[in-house]
């Protein structure tokens, strides 16, 4: 599947790179003690930004729920139709989600409530993406 190249700005550069680093870190706010993605250049709680850190996961989640794309506003997805949209809540924190479109997981198919681990994915020259997979 096509998949959107990032393109790092000062606020998720960090993000980015520990990506290709295959790491997965999520911003922390050590006034508020809570955890946030995306990045933003402030917490969204307390507004303050010099609290603001970056935390290592453990890369590993949980299916919540999803949806199925028929028809894509994406031209360049049209190829893929129909493909899964999964929302995954981090190990660490519920609060903070991730999505994927789970590869190799058959259309509405979805195991909601299944363990995923985060892997990396190169799309284009050096830049690493994270995608989920679902793990036993
Ligand atoms: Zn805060």
């Amino acid at each position: 599947m096509p998949r959107p190249i990032p393109v790092p700005d000062a606020t998720s550069k960090p993000f980015w790179d520990a990506c290709n680093e295959k790491r997965l870190i999520v911003q922390h706010c050590t006034y508020c003690d809570r955890k946030q993605f995306p990045p933003e250049p402030e917490c969204r709680e307390c507004g303050w930004h010099f609290h603001l850190s970056w935390l290592e996961t453990s890369g590993r989640g949980t299916i919540v729920g999803y949806s199925v794309t028929y028809e894509s506003r994406i031209q360049a997805w049209h190829p893929e139709q129909p493909f899964n949209n999964v929302i995954i809540a981090l190990e660490e924190d519920p609060v903070i989600n991730f999505h994927s479109n789970l590869p190799g997981v058959p259309v509405d198919e979805v195991p909601v409530g299944a363990t995923v681990e985060v892997e990396f994915l190169e799309v284009t020259d050096g830049q690493l993406i994270p995608e989920w997979r679902v793990v036993s």
